[in-house]
């Protein structure tokens, strides 16, 4: 991929690979080992308030499973085979001693799998802090914002006593503004890739944006920085492609080839819910007043729509789709879930109904995060680019 690159592009994307390949996390533990004192909390998907555990000097670090490099030898022991794989992969992250410097895990209430894998940890590794992390399924302020502040109170509370002192409004406010930015940042490549997505293919985007799952946000931010600078900079050529949305894929990550053969096969990604964490909160959070208030009211009225979050108005389900597909300029949609995940596939069925009724032509197939045969999933792709072109008289 980075062979035809300019220099600044291919170091940017060497970099993020090297992030990507490396299942022992190496960047993390030397950003501990920097100084006296420094913890980290891991997260799975989706969302977690990142904010808080940074304003705690603590690094955020993002698990998303082990991806197609790790064998998977403990983790199949712990779970029956009719379920995905991200719960096997994490364990065997676990129990193979590659998070082993990690102080703390928060899982999120995503799916019964996720919730029981927090219940698991705290079994296997009871001198970790371990929480399964609540978050409102009802969007009034005064019932689901008055648990949700509880909620984040309790975890602020929490980090507090692990480091050993309060945790304070101006350090919520500073973390809030750093990840302000973050999201900006990832709201402008987004909308970049969506303009020109020959300028910024799809893995590449992916990389970069994985990447702020083990740095520093400030880190971050500057790769992102750089990134698009770089990729502005870039010539490339324009193909003939047509622009689809990928979705299903915010939880267990696809591998990273399937990303690749997606464009291969003729389909321009111009939006996703890959890595939903990096850009789930779709506004800036106030940085002024109640710092805790402030990230659960952009948790309820702020934040993307997924198989996850609970839809009460039956006429707004899956209209989020439909937006990204006009926001976007796409053509289709591309439905890809995880083997076995019972939110996305569940979903599945009526998000196409109303793509159906919106007349917006999809696709679907299942993946998993080590899938290797990626020759199918081009000709279905590949065919679906085609049977596009010929329907839109291109
Ligand atoms: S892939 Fe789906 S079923 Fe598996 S842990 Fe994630 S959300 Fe749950």
């Amino acid at each position: 991929m980075a062979t035809s690159l300019n220099g600044k592009t291919a170091a940017v994307i060497a970099h993020a690979q090297a992030l990507f390949d490396d299942l022992t996390f190496t960047a993390a533990r030397e950003w501990k080992a920097a100084a006296p004192g420094r913890k980290v909390v891991g997260y799975m998907p989706i969302y977690v308030p990142r904010e808080i555990i940074h304003a705690a000097n603590m690094l955020p670090l993002g698990i998303v499973g082990g991806g197609d490099q790790l064998e998977v030898i403990h983790g199949d022991a712990y779970y029956q085979s009719y379920i995905c794989r991200i719960p096997r992969s994490t364990i065997e992250l676990g129990l193979s001693g590659r998070l082993d410097f990690v102080d703390g895990m928060l899982f999120p209430s995503i799916c019964d799998v996720i919730r029981n894998l927090s219940g698991m940890w705290k079994l296997m590794f009871p001198n970790v802090y371990s929480r399964y992390f609540d978050v409102p399924q009802n969007y009034r302020d005064d019932i689901g914002g008055s648990f949700y502040v509880n909620e984040l109170a309790d975890l602020r509370n929490d980090l507090a006593q692990i480091r050993g002192r309060p945790i304070t409004d101006d350090e919520l406010r500073h973390s809030i503004e750093v990840y302000n930015e973050n999201r900006r940042l990832i709201r402008d490549l987004y909308a970049f890739r969506a303009e020109r997505p020959w300028q910024a293919p799809a893995a590449e985007v992916y990389l970069v944006v994985r990447a702020g799952l083990v740095l520093p946000v400030e880190e971050h931010s500057a790769m992102l920085r750089d990134y698009l600078a770089a990729a502005r900079a870039e010539e490339r050529p324009m193909r003939d492609n047509c622009r689809i949305v990928l979705t299903g894929v915010f939880c267990e990550q696809p591998p990273l080839n399937l990303i690749k053969s997606l464009e291969l096969s003729g389909c321009y990604v111009v939006d996703d819910d890959l890595l939903l964490i990096t850009r789930w909160l779709t506004a800036d959070v106030p940085a002024q007043g109640d710092p805790i208030k402030n990230l659960a009211l952009a948790f309820l009225h702020h934040s993307e729509s997924t198989a996850a979050k609970y839809e009460p108005n039956q006429k707004e389900k899956g209209q989020h789709l439909v937006r990204a597909v006009k926001r976007s300029a796409a053509e289709g949609v591309i439905f890809a879930c995880p083997s076995f995940c019972d939110p996305a596939l569940l979903e599945r069925p009526m998000l196409q109904h109303v793509l159906k009724d919106a007349g917006i032509p999809y696709i679907a197939f299942k993946y998993a995060e080590n899938s290797g045969q990626m020759q199918p999933i081009r000709e279905q792709a590949g065919t679906f680019a085609d049977s596009i072109k010929l329907w839109s008289g291109a």
